[in-house]
């Protein structure tokens, strides 16, 4: 039974769905996404099941860094509308029963924004003192590139101030100055006027980042850490059911700064476990998986991991030894053409996989099945594949695939390819001649269609959300077993991570009898389990979900 607390707090039992408004969907025939574009397409993604969506940046921008370098946080970029566009499609979402969280980017700003050229211009205005500067360039300025390969230093000279500025990002991205009050009281600033438009939170861009001191010599600086709580604070004072989900690829032991005492951060991307399920499917055994749910931090009652597959940017494998990192680089990644920055991988998950779709499916499968929310980007649920011809990140930011008309159905056939922000994928197993949402709605097999099940299915298991896991006993190393227990119900995970059919005992603990329904089978099997352990089959990368409740 859910108490009334849990019942309230709505992100921890979210399915979110990730999107750019830029390549989601064209309205007006000009070739780029835009918010009445997005509007139209609420209806398909309340059928898809998801009720939350997380958007990416969408603020004026000079749109170097895909629109991560924002010139003005009050805004709407005009190619995607207006404010009043906006707020319309606050209101249809909000009718449907849909959540938006959006992407807040304040460690830094584009170069061009009026406080960093109000900066540079005058070292007495109060705008210079928003950015970090440096007289002379610092000794380790080549260090701690974010991007390496394409971005040289951290440090970078201004003509017009005459002094070096600090940018973790690129160049063009100068890093504000969290420590200057006046910067914390403008970002409380930014976070109420889009609360005040009816979002229900934010995802905090490169949060460690964000809380760094790099640079500032202020003997008098608080704990950074202390910045999250007053963020915290504002967010909860302006709306009490708004959240912060933060990016923070950070090492095990530094999860307990941004959760807090619930009282910093409501959530964390799982990014150690997102690197430990690849090393997992490129290993074909469930070890990695293991060790990463053992050694994950109970969660509390307000604080939970987001889990996903993949996302906007490179998979990133930093945390992988770098032996285990050359491995998944080898089975998912093994052009050099397909890594990035030394440490991921700029892929699409279906051709990462050789387009197998038993072993999508356990992976996705996978994935909702793990205690957190799970996060899934567009073109998932249909298996969009990437375009390596273009540059970076970008080979994974094609535009929606929705039909096999010209663009994808993304935009009007009259557009040139030129004018999207970038082409869709036309031919070969991936491209929208042969993948698109029209075409999988109407196939009862379609990824869509079974991915719509997991969502649903997955909405319907409190137990991944609330419960407790525990990975079970399998007889078999390829095979992940795993529970997730709300009281006298749990949800049972199977998972073969291999291409070959095994036949694995599964151990329980205590043994009293249960019932367990097969939630994914269409048959809806039941199994009466005796005693403590059942022997399954599973077929290569075959899964079973099972509901597992006291036989009367
Ligand atoms: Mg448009």
């Amino acid at each position: 039974m859910l108490d009334t607390l849990s019942r309230r707090l709505w992100y921890r039992d979210d399915v979110i769905y990730c999107l750019d408004v830029e390549t989601f969907q064209d309205s007006n025939g000009d070739g780029i996404g835009d918010f009445p574009g997005l509007s139209q397409r609420l209806d398909y993604l309340d059928s898809l099941g998801v009720n939350c969506l997380w958007l990416l940046p969408f603020y004026p921008t000079v749109n170097r860094d895909n629109g991560y370098d924002v010139t003005d946080f009050y805004g709407i970029d005009p190619r995607l509308g207006t404010l009043g566009d906006f707020v319309e499609f606050m209101t249809r979402a909000e009718d449907r029963g849909i959540r938006v969280i959006v992407d807040l980017v304040v460690n830094h700003t584009s170069d061009q924004h009026p406080w960093f050229q109000a900066a540079r211009a005058d070292r007495e205005s109060k705008y210079h003192d928003y950015y970090v500067w440096k007289d002379e360039k610092p000794a380790d300025a080549d260090e701690g590139v974010v991007f390496p390969g394409v971005q040289e230093s951290i440090w970078t000279y201004d003509r017009k101030a005459r002094r070096y500025y600090l940018h973790r990002f690129y160049e063009h991205q100068p890093d504000l100055n969290i420590d200057n009050p006046a910067v914390r009281n403008e970002i409380c600033r930014i976070m109420g006027f889009w609360l005040k438009l009816g979002i229900s939170g934010f995802r905090l861009d490169a949060a460690p980042f964000l809380i760094e001191l790099k640079g500032i010599d202020d003997p008098d600086s608080d704990d950074p850490l202390s910045f999250l709580h007053e963020f915290r604070n504002f967010v909860s004072f302006c709306r009490g059911d708004a959240i912060l989900l933060a990016e923070a690829n950070v090492p095990l032991e530094k999860v307990p700064d941004y959760f807090g005492d619930g009282d910093r951060l409501h959530m964390l991307f799982n990014f150690l476990l997102n690197q430990q399920m690849f090393l997992a499917l490129a290993q074909q055994r469930a070890k990695p998986i293991y060790e990463a749910l053992r050694d994950s931090p109970p969660s509390s009652e307000v604080n939970q991991f987001a889990n996903f597959l993949r996302n906007h940017d490179e998979l990133d494998l930093g945390r992988l030894t770098d032996e285990q990192r050359e491995f998944v680089f080898q089975q998912f990644a093994p052009d050099p053409d397909m890594r990035l920055y030394d440490r991921g991988i700029r892929r699409r998950l279906p051709p990462m996989l050789n387009g197998d779709e038993r072993r999508l499916r356990m992976a996705y499968s996978l994935m909702f099945s793990m205690p957190g929310t799970p996060i899934l980007r567009y073109g998932e649920e249909i298996g969009m594949g990437d375009d390596l011809s273009l540059e970076e990140r970008d080979s994974i930011r094609t535009v929606m695939q929705w039909s096999p008309e010209e663009h994808g159905g993304f935009t009007s056939q009259h557009v040139d390819a030129g004018d999207l922000p970038r082409p869709a994928i036309r031919k070969g197993t991936y491209g929208y001649l042969k993948r698109n949402v029209y075409e999988q709605q109407r196939d009862a097999d379609s990824l869509l269609n079974w991915m719509r099940k997991l969502i649903r299915v997955r909405r319907e298991c409190p137990e991944c959300s609330f419960g407790t896991c525990t990975v079970l006993e399998a007889d078999d190393s390829a095979v992940l077993a795993h529970e997730c227990r709300l009281d006298e119900t749990a949800m049972v995970s199977l998972h073969n991570l291999s291409d070959k059919t095994k036949q694995v005992e599964v151990t329980f603990e205590g043994d009293r009898p249960r019932q367990m329904t097969d939630l994914l089978a269409d048959d809806g099997k039941h199994w009466s389990v005796n005693g403590g352990s059942m022997s399954v089959e599973l077929g290569p990368y075959g899964f079973h979900w099972f509901h597992s409740r006291p036989e009367n």
